[in-house]
């Protein structure tokens, strides 16, 4: 039996929902966006906008003749969960990053969702397998995880447990491609997956050198730019990224060199309100 994946649900319509929603939209599938109340989809109906604009910014095929304002007008909102996944294909969960949260969800999407229905989760740091269990479809759920401006940097990370049916798998990587991603295949497990398993030793290796007092975070920058040739180095990204974040995953490490370096991080820019580009400055100084 081919896998047609032509309605696709999204639950959750905040940062990541409402652009994975787009998306999808705009590459001419039949989505429905799901948010717990009014208020959120209110809110979502604003990102939506939003999203209609930056398009067009960015130039996207179409955009200029009006393809995003249309997508947006054409995107469900629902706040019933039974009625949100009733026909759905496919379901896309970019709900928070809270394991208790997500487990729930899928219990109730179990019962409601039809058997056929794929699941897929945007969790960017939950194994697959920690939630698998609640699908009560352990061979139709997967992690299919995209990153922040899902438009310009269209990574689509899809990772199975061992108990993922391939044949969902394969459709997950061509539904991947069809909404315009490059899907990436991780062929087990893994936290991070392949784009935060490189990013996060990288962005705290440039840490830990300036918190060890060898180099300030400018040197740093120039050495990895004119070495490697790359656009930024680790501190530029650090402050587009926000400092939060970096500081949440030291903090929470098992790693005493990364509580020392979280301590370092909190000290020296976090207390003094220095969260990077958001803030106005963080190793870096920006605007006016
Ligand atoms: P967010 O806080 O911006 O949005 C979460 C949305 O979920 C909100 O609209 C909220 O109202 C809604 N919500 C809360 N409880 C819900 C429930 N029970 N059912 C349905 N919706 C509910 O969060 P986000 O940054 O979009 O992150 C969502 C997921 O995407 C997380 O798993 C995160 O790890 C992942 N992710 C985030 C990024 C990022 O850069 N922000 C990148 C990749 C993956």
């Amino acid at each position: 039996m081919t896998i047609d994946i032509r309605k696709v649900t999204v639950l959750g319509t905040g940062v990541l929902g409402s652009q994975i929603a787009f998306q999808t939209a705009y590459s001419g599938f039949d989505v429905t966006a799901y948010d717990i109340n009014d208020e959120a989809l209110t809110a979502a109906k604003g990102r939506f906008d939003g999203l209609a604009a930056a398009y067009r910014a960015d130039k996207m095929p179409g955009a200029a003749d009006g393809k995003g304002e249309k997508t947006a007008a054409a995107i469900a909102l629902s706040s019933d969960l039974a009625q949100a996944v009733h026909d759905a294909d496919l379901i896309i969960e970019a709900i928070p990053e809270v394991l208790s949260l997500k487990q729930d969800t899928y219990e109730k999407l179990a019962k409601l969702a039809p058997e056929r229905t794929i699941f897929a989760s945007n969790s960017s740091t939950l194994l697959p397998s920690a939630m698998k269990d609640f699908t009560g479809r352990p061979d139709r759920f997967l992690a299919l995880h995209f990153a922040n401006l899902v438009w310009k940097y269209n990574t689509a990370e899809v990772m199975g447990t061992p108990e993922t049916d391939p044949k969902v798998y394969q459709a997950v990587v061509d539904f991947a491609s069809a909404i315009g991603m490059v899907p990436i295949e991780i062929h087990k497990e893994k936290a991070g997956y392949v784009l935060n398993s490189l990013l996060v030793p990288w962005l705290n290796s440039g840490m830990a050198l300036v918190a060890g007092g060898y180099a300030d975070p400018e040197a740093v920058d120039k050495t990895w730019m004119i070495g490697t040739g790359a656009p930024n180095g680790p501190f530029r990204a650090l402050d587009v990224i926000g400092l939060t974040t970096p500081y949440n995953i030291l903090a929470n490490s098992e790693d005493p060199n990364g509580q020392a370096l979280a301590k370092w991080l909190k000290s020296n820019y976090i207390d003094k309100g220095k969260l990077g580009v958001a803030t106005g400055e963080g190793f870096y100084k920006y605007g006016a």
